[in-house]
């Protein structure tokens, strides 16, 4: 690499935009591409809110990676004097045998994220609002929250191009990136859009940027791009969002007076209370029908609809009534074992990628892009369960 390296990094959503905006605070020089702009309404990284939790079940590096990226969220705010992150709470109900939880608790405790064990009797006198029919136990995490997604996705590009970053809103073209012979990043924009910034820039009018390493954060798009990388081990799901408006002047269903919440019975569902006036979000995070982010319709289905109604007024039974403010389709970028993949490409040693957000990658972005940045510029190795080895390739 050249003194002062040049990075590219493709794809400005949650994963893309930290990681451009801490290489180019370990000093590389870093042009971030994005097709239609960080936390559009494709991305995985778009819309309101996202959940910012601890509890992640046994065995895995998320909590920690969690308790990091808290820090370095709350960092930002300050640094920023913006606000992303509302600690109003996560609770957890647990239906079952709640192994996934028990196996939360203790990586919560080494990571220090507070947290609570509440009997079922606690947690309804608590919140009330909230019918507890078949609910066994919870934990409640009473400093985690909710992040604002489209808002912070978009500031972190702005500050990374307030930093000295160059940001380019253009198209990546489809290319051989899974030969081995890959040498340089060709884009789909027409080429007279192009310009050279300087006499010394490598973004030519041919539309073409040469970089000494690349980053591709391409969030759900990642299989197509490398569809024998990754396109076997990667698949990119509908999922559906519901907000339901809460009652006039009855304030029991909104962040002040209900966390976070997630019950893990039969199925996994999650929602955040009613904020920023957008109403209160509900979703199913089964994973849905295989689905395309570029050309996907995002159309909530009728059973959707319906099996969100029924949800609420079984767990919110004062929600029961309440009508639908907004719909959302987004989709999962899911591997198959739901662990990121943040790795060097097997047969191109200068492209990593970064990505497999699971449904779950959100709240990481900082932490992710700090870690990507040291091991890009360090030519270091994510752990294990990061690295593209896993799927045997
Ligand atoms: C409904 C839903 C709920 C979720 N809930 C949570 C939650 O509560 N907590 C949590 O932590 N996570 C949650 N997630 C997951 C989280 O949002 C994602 O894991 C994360 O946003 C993925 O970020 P990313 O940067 O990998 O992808 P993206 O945000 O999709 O970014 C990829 C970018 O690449 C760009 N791109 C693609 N192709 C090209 C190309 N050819 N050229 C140039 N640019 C290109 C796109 O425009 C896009 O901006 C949820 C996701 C969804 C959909």
């Amino acid at each position: 690499m050249s003194v002062k390296p040049h990075i590219a990094v493709v794809g400005a959503g949650a994963f893309g935009g930290w990681t451009a905006l801490y290489l180019l605070r370990s000093g590389a020089r870093v042009t971030l591409v994005d097709a239609w702009g960080p936390g559009n309404s494709r991305a995985s990284s778009g819309g309101e809110t996202r959940i910012m939790r601890g509890a992640y079940g046994p065995n895995q590096p998320y909590t920690k990676l969690a308790a990091r990226a808290h820090e370095l969220w709350k960092r930002h705010e300050d640094e920023w004097k913006r606000r992303f992150f509302f600690p109003v709470g996560v609770l957890w109900m647990v239906e079952g045998d709640g192994a996934f939880e028990r196996g939360s608790l203790p990586l919560l405790k080494d990571a220090g994220i507070d947290f609570e064990e509440l009997e079922v009797k606690e947690l309804a006198r608590r919140w009330p609002q909230i019918s507890c029919e078949n609910v066994e136990w919870g934990i409640y995490e009473p400093k985690s929250g909710y992040l604002l997604a489209r808002a912070s996705t978009q500031t972190v590009v702005d500050q990374f191009v307030a930093e000295g970053g160059e940001y380019r809103e253009a198209a990546v073209a489809a290319q051989e990136l899974d030969a081995g012979d890959w040498k340089e990043l060709r884009l789909a924009d027409s080429p007279s859009t192009i310009r050279a910034v300087t006499a010394e820039d490598s973004i030519v009018a041919t539309g073409r940027i040469v970089a000494d390493r690349y980053v591709f954060a391409c969030g759900p798009w990642l299989g197509k791009m490398f569809p024998r990388t990754v396109g076997p081990h990667f698949v990119s799901t509908r999922q559906e969002v519901f907000f339901f408006g809460t009652p006039a002047g009855d304030r029991r269903y909104d962040e002040h007076n209900l966390p976070v919440w997630t019950d893990h019975g039969e199925r996994f569902m999650y929602g955040i209370p009613g904020n920023q006036g957008r109403g209160f979000k509900l979703a199913d995070d089964t994973r849905g029908a295989k689905f395309d982010p570029t050309s996907g319709e995002r159309v909530v289905s009728e059973e959707g609809l319906a099996a969100a109604r029924r949800y609420l007024g079984y767990r919110f039974p004062g929600m029961r009534d309440a009508p639908v403010m907004e719909t959302r389709v987004c989709q999962y970028e899911n591997t198959v074992d739901h662990n990121f993949i943040i790795d060097r490409h097997p047969r191109n040693a200068n492209i990593w990628i970064v990505g497999g957000g699971s449904g779950h990658g959100f709240k990481h972005g900082p932490a992710v892009g700090e870690m990507v940045a040291g091991l890009v510029l360090e030519d270091g190795t994510a752990e294990a369960s990061f690295c593209l080895k896993r799927f045997c390739l």
